[in-house]
């Protein structure tokens, strides 16, 4: 088809505001599918993932519309794959659209994924249809909604804000329509050689990687030589099609379109989303701009719960691959054997990828205390070390000083808002560097630790502002910090995978908070079990595990002496072997760090 009468579009929204809903019907009014078939293909879709343990996550479809002006065009709807609350997921979609559908629910109006997804849309510069969807419930509050939009971005309203019910259709052709005029043409040469942004992966087990792209310029053919150029890897495109939603073949793919490639790669690290795909013979000369390469920005352990390890190290590699923005390496803790060092971009995400795990591969996984980059400068030679895991913290008395990573985090926040706001950057150590009032909104620049942004910050700034706070956040390098590293020794025996960093001043808080948690945690045995959390040497908070049966030395009178002696020298044999023995540790236990604040 010819560009001109192509659209790629994705459609942006929160969290049950009726984006698949809407992609439903579209598929319907273009005859893509009928109502019939709607169902099945949904179940089918679920079977590829049961049977064979991959993702569906991606469903790129494309659609032929009848349009009022008499030509035929090719819609091609990219949904917004997985998670929406995830940011970096959806911008993969929007990289490879013209344009977004802004859908809004009438009940519950602009909600936190709306503004975030909105400003994604905005960022990647391109068309947005805001669509008032829902209109039929009778909760339904059309104009306050239209106010929440227009008060979002006042250009939205420059041309109408449609308002529909994706569920009975109602107003879903007029969203069609304007696809057309408002979703300009994919630009582009076909004389150039072929150049295809790479925007999703999905492993198949009999295909090897098949890669979703869209094409920017060139053309590619079925059996081209084709080229990923990030790694200059070469392979011969057997198939390429589209999806209608199953995979459908096709002999070329074209300026503008969207598609999928079966790369016959079988090797998940050769690949990466972000890359740019050519043709070997005829390559471009520059690769597209792709994605930023995520960083890394909190890491913990993953470790086999069920003596799964190859299983694990399998299935990371294939969840790298769906998601680069995931980093792992192997590792061997003491206490709970050989695992991996586990990179993310934020704690949501690390709680994605154990869900992802569990839910497509059937694995269960233990997760250590997370914890950012430190930097640290030790006494001798002026060495420094950069550490990812505390186990590899070193003997305090050598560390000249640590550094920590910082972030320059702005802040939009409306001014009635600001006073809650402005605590809770406060609590979390942010220093206030600059501070911008408008008409409704004040913008904030903070400087803050990333460890203290990184775990529970979003969620508490969404909770304290009612999701209208926006967060962005930049690097902003190191700086010192005075941080110590806690030990968690139970039965006098350091445990390496309960260690964890955390700044001097919430030391003696914390650990307090923690060993209190594990009172409850941390399994019972025969004997009482001291638990100590030990900062530089010294135990700063301890506590006793009760034992599961009575404990000899306090139990009442009535006993001979002699039986309570040998009830006490049971108990220290049993003692010293528990000492040998690895105490087991339960993710409960774990979870009591985690869940420090
Ligand atoms: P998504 O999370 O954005 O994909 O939302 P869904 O499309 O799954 O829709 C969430 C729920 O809202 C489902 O129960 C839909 O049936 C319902 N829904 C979606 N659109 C409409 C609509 O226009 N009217 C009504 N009454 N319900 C809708
Ligand atoms: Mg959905």
């Amino acid at each position: 088809m010819e560009p001109k009468y192509i659209r790629n579009f994705s459609i942006i929204a929160h969290i049950d505001h009726g984006k698949s809903t809407l992609a439903d019907r579209i598929m319907e009014l273009t005859n893509t599918i009928d109502e019939r078939e709607e169902k099945a293909q949904l179940l089918d879709d679920l079977k590829v993932e049961q049977e064979h343990g991959v993702t569906v996550k991606s469903r790129t479809v494309r659609n032929v519309y009848q349009a009022e002006d008499g030509h035929q065009y090719e819609y091609n709807f990219i949904d917004t794959p997985g998670h929406v609350d995830f940011s970096y997921e959806v911008s993969k979609s929007l990289a490879a659209s013209d344009g977004a559908i802004l859908l809004v629910d009438a009940t519950q109006g602009v909600q936190a994924q709306t503004v975030a997804n909105y400003r994604l849309a905005k960022k990647n510069h391109l068309a947005i249809i805001p669509v008032i969807n829902k209109v039929d419930m009778p909760s339904a509050d059309v104009e306050e909604t239209e106010e929440q939009i227009i008060q979002l971005d006042d250009s939205l309203a420059e041309e109408e804000i449609l308002k529909i019910s994706a569920k009975t259709g109602q107003g879903v052709k007029e969203v069609l329509e304007a696809i057309r005029t408002r979703i300009p043409a994919p630009k582009g040469d076909l004389k150039k050689p072929l150049k295809a942004l790479v925007f999703d992966y999905l492993y198949n087990p009999f295909l090897g990687i098949i890669a979703y792209v869209r094409i920017f310029d060139g053309q590619l053919k079925s059996e081209d030589q084709a080229l990923l150029m990030a790694k200059k890897i070469s392979f011969q495109a057997h198939e390429i099609g589209f999806f209608t939603p199953e995979m459908k073949t096709t002999n070329q793919l074209s300026v503008g379109d969207v598609g999928y490639v079966v790369t016959g790669l079988k090797d998940p690290q050769s690949v990466r989303v972000g890359d740019t795909l050519t043709l070997k013979n005829n390559s471009a000369e520059n690769a597209l701009s792709g994605y930023e390469a995520a960083q890394s920005v909190v890491f913990a352990g993953f470790y086999p719960k069920n003596n799964d390890y190859p299983e694990l190290k399998n299935s990371l590699a294939k969840l790298a691959l769906n998601d680069p923005s995931f980093h792992y390496r192997e590792e061997v803790s003491d206490a709970l054997g050989p695992g991996f060092r586990c990179g993310f971009l934020g704690m949501f995400h690390l709680q994605i990828i154990q869900e992802r795990l569990k839910n497509e591969y059937g694995l269960e996984v233990l997760t250590t205390a997370p914890n950012v980059t430190y930097r640290i400068h030790l006494k001798k030679n002026n060495e420094v070390k950069e550490i990812t895991n505390p186990t590899q913290f070193p003997y305090f008395n050598d560390i000249d000083y640590v550094e920590e990573p910082m972030v320059n985090a702005t802040i939009e926040v409306p001014n009635e808002l600001l006073s809650p706001v402005m605590k809770l950057a406060d609590q979390h150590k942010g220093l206030l560097v600059d501070m911008d009032s408008k008409a409704k909104n004040t913008e904030l620049l903070y400087q803050i630790p990333v460890s203290e942004v990184a775990y529970q910050f979003f969620n508490e700034l969404k909770s304290v502002s009612h999701g209208y706070a926006t967060l962005d956040t930049e690097d902003a390098g190191y700086q010192k910090a005075d941080v110590v590293k806690v030990e968690v020794n139970i039965n006098y025996s350091p445990i390496d995978a309960l260690s964890f960093i955390v700044h001097r001043e919430d030391a003696g808080r914390l650990t307090q908070d923690l060993v209190h948690k594990l009172k409850y945690s941390v399994p019972r045995t025969l004997y009482p079990m001291p638990v100590q959390a030990v900062v530089e040497g010294k135990a700063l908070a301890r506590v006793d595990v009760p034992p599961l049966r009575k404990n000899a030395a306090v139990s009442g009178g009535k006993k001979s002496v002699s039986k309570k002696q040998d009830l006490l020298r049971r108990q220290s044999i049993n003692k010293r072997q528990a000492v040998k023995n690895n105490v087991a540790l339960s993710q409960e236990v774990f979870n009591s760090i985690l869940e420090l604040k």
